[in-house]
């Protein structure tokens, strides 16, 4: 194994208690990941694997962004990275692409925590830090709403009074963005199939959401003003009635935030099958003839397929389906599942290559009759945000 890593940049991914990183050479070639998990606890540690395989963890007890970062790029320091590509949740209206750290942005950033509480603050902490630690190494924000700033008025107002969008900012935003556009791209590179592209992507992790993608562009996405809107997710109802806060206070007297809290937290999977939110269990247990759990399976697979059938009325054309995120790259049942509610579509599935598909293989499962093209595309996040960085910064090719 090679022990240099060409030109590579830092990717970071600072949440509320976490980071995430991982340096990726120019090539794409060779990448060094690790976690920096519990800060701010007697807990906090860093987990690296080195770029020969070598696994350290660090006891950084009670350590912060700061210090964590500081060890971080303590081990990275030999490998010279040129510049730190940040994952940043909200981007507001301001921006519609990955755009080079300056004080203003910075500004902005924390400015946006209005529309991202939990994260944006964490993103400027990380952009802070960097700073304080390698103050000429030259930082990029890559947003997870940006690709998403292409859809058109009818797609991402809300049906509210005009005001509250001209001075509130609120309407549809959309998220997992790079991941969207990471796995549309690789669509269009692998399909044989000529002139403009229409995709529906159906990220399904933890958190779930699908976009129509024309031409490169999003057109339409299942997340709105915050991730809590669209397909049932891990923990996350996705779309309920409006209506149900106000029933719920009446009704149960609850407060706006027990609301939040309970549609955010104890929802989706974990909240109707009353198990888990990992979709092994809930597969698990409903083999096993669990109830709820196949409940949970059905609803996560029929919210999906009725989602994807609306979302395709954004595309001028339709070529395919792409599946991504743990569920959609591991579950060929759910896959299936979800294509068995969009039965209207002419959709033919080859259940051998469906199969096949787990475990971080790229490929397509349509027969060669069917109307739709249907492809699994592992998500690679952090590669779509240090190409963006380079993109920004003037260093790509
Ligand atoms: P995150 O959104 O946090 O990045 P992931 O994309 O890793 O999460 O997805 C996590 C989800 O993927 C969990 O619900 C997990 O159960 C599911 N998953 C992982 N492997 C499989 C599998 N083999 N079969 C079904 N679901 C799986």
């Amino acid at each position: 194994m090679s022990h240099t890593i060409d030109n590579p940049t830092l990717v970071l991914n600072c949440g509320s208690s976490s980071i995430k990183y991982a340096l990726i050479s120019e090539d794409n070639q060779t990448r060094i990941t690790g976690l920096a998990e519990n800060l701010g606890l007697d807990t906090a540690r860093i987990k690296h694997t080195d770029l020969d395989g070598e696994k350290q963890e660090i006891n950084i007890a009670g350590g912060s962004h700061k210090l964590a970062l500081q060890k971080i790029l303590a081990l990275l320091e030999k490998y010279k990275p040129i510049a730190v590509g940040h994952r940043v949740v909200h981007g507001g209206r301001e921006f519609s692409e990955a755009v080079k750290v300056t004080p203003h942005v910075l500004e902005e950033v924390k400015r946006l925590k209005v529309l991202a509480p939990l994260h944006n603050p964490a993103n400027a902490l990380g952009i802070e830090a960097v700073n304080a630690i390698y103050p000429d190494l030259p930082q990029v924000v890559v947003f997870d709403t940006a690709f998403h700033q292409t859809m058109p008025p009818v797609a991402y107002r809300y049906a509210i009074p005009k005001a509250l969008y001209d001075e509130e900012k609120v309407r549809r935003y959309g998220f997992h963005g790079t991941s969207h556009a990471y796995v549309s791209d690789r669509a269009s590179t692998l399909t044989s199939a000529t002139g403009k592209h229409g995709w529906l992507t159906a990220h399904l992790g933890n958190g779930c959401s699908a976009a129509a993608i024309y031409d490169g562009k999003s057109l339409d996405t299942s997340m709105g003003i915050t991730p809590l809107e669209g397909l049932m997710m891990g923990t996350r109802s996705g779309d309920v009635d409006p209506g149900l806060h106000i029933h719920l206070k009446r009704t149960l007297d609850m407060s706006l935030e027990e609301i939040d809290t309970m549609l955010n937290k104890q929802s989706g999977l974990l909240g109707v099958s009353g198990l888990s939110n990992d979709m092994r269990t809930i597969e698990q247990a409903a083999n096993e003839g669990n109830a709820d759990a196949k409940l949970a399976l059905e609803m996560f697979c029929y919210r999906a397929g009725k989602y994807l059938a609306s979302l395709s009325c954004a595309l001028p054309e339709f070529t395919g389906i792409v599946f991504t995120g743990g569920i959609g790259e591991n579950s060929d049942l759910i896959r299936r599942n979800i294509l068995e509610v969009m039965r209207h579509f002419n959709i033919k599935i080859d259940n051998d290559k469906n199969a096949a598909l787990i475990r971080g293989n790229e490929g397509s499962f349509h027969h060669a009759d069917s109307q739709l093209e249907l492809w699994v595309i592992p998500t690679d996040e952090e590669f779509r945000i240090a190409q963006e960085t380079r993109e920004a910064l003037g260093m790509a090719d």
